[in-house]
C-alpha cells in the first residue's frame, strides 16, 4: 500500500490557503503527521479520505488517482475523525454490527464473527450488551476504531487520535495501532500531541503552515537538536531570567527549585548537563527557529 501526494494545494473559498505544494509518499505501517493547530492537517486527512476537494495536485492511493477512482478508494477507507461522537441508540455491538451492514458484510454470520473478533481486539468484549452512548469517552474511541476497521481498510486515517483520553487509555489505544500496523496497512495519525507519534511511528511529516518543514524518520529529526538540551537545577531568580533567555521545554519542581530543560547551544555560567535529546525537544527546537526566536 502506497499513497503519493504531488505539488499538493488547497485554498479555501474565502482564499485562505491551508495546503502548499505539499510533496509525501507514505507506505504501509504507521504515519505522523504533526503540526501545530492550523497547520493544514485536517484538511490534508479530509482530503485524503475524499471527503473534501483540493484545488491543484495529484493524489494516488495503490496507484489509482483519487479524482478518478473515488468509489475505489473509498472501499479501501478507514476514518477516524477528531469529532466522531455519533453513537444512536444501538448495543455496543449493534452498532458495530451496523458498521459492518454498511461496509457491505451481508451475510449474518461474517458479521457476528467480525463484529466478536474487533471486538475483543478493542477490549469492548465485556460490554459488548452496554448501550454504545453510555460508554467511557476511552471506550467511545476505541468503538471509534473499532468503526473503521470493521470494513478492513488498507488505508486508516485517524485524526487527533488520543485527544481526551486519560493516560492508560492513550497506551491501549496505541497498543490497538502498533498491532495494525504489522499488516499492509497504512496508518496516519495527524496530531498536534507529539507523544502520540514518538513512541509508535516509524515515519512523520510535520507540516508548518501549509507546508511540509519536515518528512523522515523521527530519529532525523531528533539528530538537528543533538548536543542542544541542557538540564540544570535553579532557583525561581535564576529561572525566570532563564526563561526570557532560552525557550524552556520541561520544570519540575525539586527540593525548593527547579529542574528544567532548556534549547541552547549552550548554557554559559550554569553547571549544565547536556542531554540525549527526544522527539518533544526537536518539536520545539524546531518550532522555535521556525518562528524565528533565535537560539542563543
Ligand atoms: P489543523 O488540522 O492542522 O489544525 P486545518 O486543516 O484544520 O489545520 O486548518 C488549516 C487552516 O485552514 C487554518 O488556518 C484554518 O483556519 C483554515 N481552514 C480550515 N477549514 C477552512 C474552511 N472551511 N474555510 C476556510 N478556512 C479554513
Amino acid at each position: 500500500m502506497r499513497i503519493e501526494i504531488e505539488s499538493l494545494s488547497k485554498v479555501y473559498p474565502n482564499g485562505h490557503r491551508a495546503l502548499s505544494d505539499v510533496n509525501l509518499t507514505i507506505e504501509s505501517g504507521m504515519f505522523g503527521l504533526l503540526g501545530p493547530n492550523g497547520a493544514g492537517k485536517s484538511s490534508l486527512m479530509r482530503i485524503l479520505v475524499t471527503l473534501q476537494e483540493y484545488t491543484s495536485g495529484k493524489i494516488t492511493i495503490d496507484g489509482l488517482d483519487i479524482n478518478k477512482h473515488r468509489k475505489k478508494i473509498r472501499t479501501l477507507l478507514g476514518y477516524l475523525p477528531q469529532d466522531f461522537t455519533y453513537f444512536s441508540k444501538l448495543k455496543t455491538w449493534e452498532f458495530l454490527d451496523y458498521a459492518a451492514r454498511l461496509s457491505g458484510k451481508k451475510r449474518t454470520k461474517d458479521r457476528m464473527n467480525a463484529v466478536s473478533t474487533m471486538l475483543e481486539q478493542v477490549g469492548l468484549f465485556q460490554v459488548r450488551n452496554r448501550m454504545a452512548n453510555k460508554l467511557s469517552g476511552g471506550m467511545k474511541r476505541r468503538l471509534g476504531i473499532a468503526q473503521a476497521l470493521i470494513a478492513e481498510p488498507k488505508m486508516l486515517v485517524i485524526d487527533e487520535p488520543t485527544t481526551g483520553l486519560d493516560p492508560e487509555e492513550r497506551i491501549r489505544f496505541r497498543n490497538i495501532l502498533s498491532d495494525l500496523s504489522q499488516k499492509d496497512v497504512v496508518i496516519i495519525l495527524s496530531t498536534h500531541i507529539v507523544g502520540d507519534i514518538s513512541s509508535t511511528c516509524h515515519n512523520m511529516a510535520l507540516l508548518h503552515q501549509g507546508t511540509v518543514a519536515f518528512d523522515g524518520a523521527p530519529e532525523a529529526l531528533i539528530k538537528n537538536v543533538k548536543g542542544h538540551v541542557w538540564q540544570l537545577q535553579v532557583n525561581d531568580q535564576e529561572f525566570s531570567f532563564l526563561k526570557e533567555k532560552y525557550p524552556v521545554i520541561s520544570t519540575i519542581p525539586s527540593q525548593g527549585k527547579w529542574e528544567i530543560q532548556v534549547l541552547a547551544e549552550n548554557v554559559e555560567g550554569y553547571h549544565a548537563i547536556n542531554i540525549e535529546p527526544n522527539l518533544e525537544h526537536a518539536y520545539v527546537y524546531f518550532m522555535e527557529n521556525n518562528l524565528n526566536v533565535p537560539l542563543m
